[in-house]
C-alpha cells in the first residue's frame, strides 16, 4: 500500500475470515493502514480499548468483540510504545466481581497475556458536554480520566431500539451500567436519545472506530440472537462512517436508522457511501439476508403519517415480547425498566404498553433470551416482510 493510499480512506472494509492471531493481525494491519488510524499513537501515551462487554457471555455467541482481535490490536499499540487499558461498563452493577466474571466469560484474560489492562477501576464521574445538542450533564467511568486516547472497539450486531448496534452506539458504555436506563427515562423519543448518544460519542471523540464483523450478531439482539458470519473488520477514523459500512454489510437502509438521520442532519455524515472514500470491497461482506431485528426504529412516526399517530401507536409499534418457557423469573427485566412498565405476575413480566417508551432495555439484559421484539403483521406488511 502506498502512502497516499494511506491518507485518502474514510473507511477501510477488510476481510478477517476467522479468529486466528494471524487473520486478525492482518487484517487490522491492513485495515488501520487505509485509514491510517495508528500514526496519532505516541510512546508512553495511555490508549483506552472500549470494547462491547455487554454480556458475560462466550465469544463463540457474537454478543461482544472477539478477543483475538482486542489482543492483537493491543500488541499494535505496546509495539507503538502505548500503555494499554480494556473496558468497558455492560448493563447493571458496574463493579469488581461483576466486571471479573465478564472479562471472564468473554475471554479477556488473553488481552491482559497481550499486555493490556482490563479496567478495575470502578469509580464513577460527572461530566459536562462542552457542545452537546440534547446531553449537557452526565455520569460516566472514571477510568476514561486516564486516557490520551480512547479507540472505540464495537461489534457489528442487531439492536432492538436502535435497529443497529455498532461504532457510535458503542460509546454508551461510557455510562455507568446501573445509571443507563435513566438516560432512556430522559430521553424517550427516539431522535432525541439518538442526539444524546451522538453527544456522547461526540464528546469522548474517539480517535478510531473499529467494527468487528467476522461474525456478526443477527435476529434476537444485541445480547439473544444468532452468529452470523461476515468475515470482516471494518475501521474508520469517524464512528459514524463505520456504521455506514456496517449498515450496508447488513442491508438496512440508512434512512430507517435514526443514529444515522440524526447525524447526517447535524452534518456529521454525509447522505452516502459514495461520498466516502472506502477502502476494500465492500461488496464482498454485504449479507443479503442479515436477520434484522426489525426493519425501522421503534418509532414509526418516521415511516408513518401524522394523522396516523395514534393507530400507528396501537397497532405497528413493535413491542418486548416473553417466550414463557425461557423465563427463569428473575426479575432482571422488570429491575431494569425505566419506565415501571412491568409488573411480575406469577413470577413472569407483563407489560404495560401504554407506559412502555419501546427502550428494549428488558429484552437486552434478559440473561436467558426469553424476550424479543414483536413486530405485528401488520407492521411487517407495511416493512415488505
Ligand atoms: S429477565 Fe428474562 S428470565 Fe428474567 S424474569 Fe425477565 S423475562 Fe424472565
Ligand atoms: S417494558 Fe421494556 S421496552 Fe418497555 S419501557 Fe420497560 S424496559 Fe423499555
Amino acid at each position: 500500500m502506498t502512502e497516499s493510499t494511506v491518507k485518502t480512506s474514510d473507511v477501510a472494509v477488510v476481510s478477517c475470515p476467522k479468529y486466528t492471531p494471524e487473520s486478525a493481525r492482518a487484517a487490522l494491519s491492513e485495515a488501520l493502514s487505509a485509514v491510517d488510524g495508528l500514526s496519532c499513537i505516541k510512546p508512553g501515551m495511555k490508549v483506552v480499548i472500549k470494547a462491547n462487554l455487554v454480556s458475560g457471555k462466550n465469544p463463540d455467541t457474537a454478543t461482544t468483540t472477539h478477543p483475538v482481535l482486542i489482543s492483537e490490536l493491543v500488541k499494535m499499540l505496546l509495539e507503538k510504545g502505548a500503555c494499554v487499558t480494556v473496558g468497558d461498563s455492560p448493563g447493571g452493577l458496574y463493579n469488581a466481581a461483576r466486571l471479573a466474571a465478564i472479562y471472564s466469560a468473554t475471554g479477556m484474560k488473553m488481552c491482559e497475556e497481550a499486555g493490556a489492562q482490563l479496567n478495575r477501576n470502578f469509580a464513577q464521574s460527572d461530566g459536562k458536554t462542552k457542545n452537546g445538542l440534547v446531553l449537557h450533564d452526565f455520569k460516566y467511568t472514571s477510568y476514561l480520566d486516564d486516557a490520551d486516547l480512547i479507540i472505540d472497539f464495537a461489534k457489528l450486531k442487531t439492536h432492538g431500539m436502535m435497529v443497529m448496534s455498532c461504532a457510535v452506539k458503542n460509546m454508551f458504555g461510557v455510562i455507568p451500567g446501573v445509571t443507563k436506563p435513566e438516560y432512556h427515562s430522559r430521553f424517550p423519543e427516539i431522535e432525541r436519545f439518538s442526539d444524546m448518544l451522538i453527544d456522547l460519542y461526540e464528546n469522548f471523540a474517539p480517535c478510531l472506530s473499529i467494527i468487528d464483523a467476522v461474525y456478526g450478531m443477527e435476529g434476537n439482539g444485541p445480547t439473544a440472537g444468532t452468529p452470523r458470519y461476515v468475515g470482516a473488520v471494518i475501521a474508520s477514523k469517524n464512528g459514524h462512517y463505520a456504521d455506514m459500512a456496517a449498515a450496508e454489510i447488513m442491508g438496512i437502509d440508512r434512512r430507517k436508522l435514526p443514529l444515522f438521520c440524526r447525524a447526517n442532519e447535524r452534518g456529521l455524515c454525509p447522505n452516502s457511501l459514495d461520498e466516502l472514500t472506502v477502502y476494500g470491497d465492500l461488496e464482498k461482506f454485504r449479507v443479503k439476508d442479515y436477520d434484522l431485528i426489525c426493519d425501522a426504529s421503534s418509532d414509526f412516526s418516521l415511516v408513518v403519517p401524522k394523522p396516523l399517530a395514534w393507530l400507528s401507536d396501537k397497532l405497528l409499534r413493535p413491542r418486548p415480547k416473553l417466550t414463557p418457557k425461557k423465563c427463569v423469573g428473575c426479575k432482571i427485566c422488570y429491575d431494569t425498566c425505566p419506565k415501571h412498565a412491568i409488573e411480575m405476575v406469577n413470577g413472569k413480566p407483563h407489560f404495560d404498553y401504554d407506559k412502555c417508551i419501546r427502550c428494549f432495555c428488558c429484552q437486552e439484559f434478559c440473561p436467558k433470551g426469553a424476550l424479543h421484539v414483536h413486530r405485528s403483521v401488520a407492521a411487517k406488511i407495511i416493512n415488505g416482510k
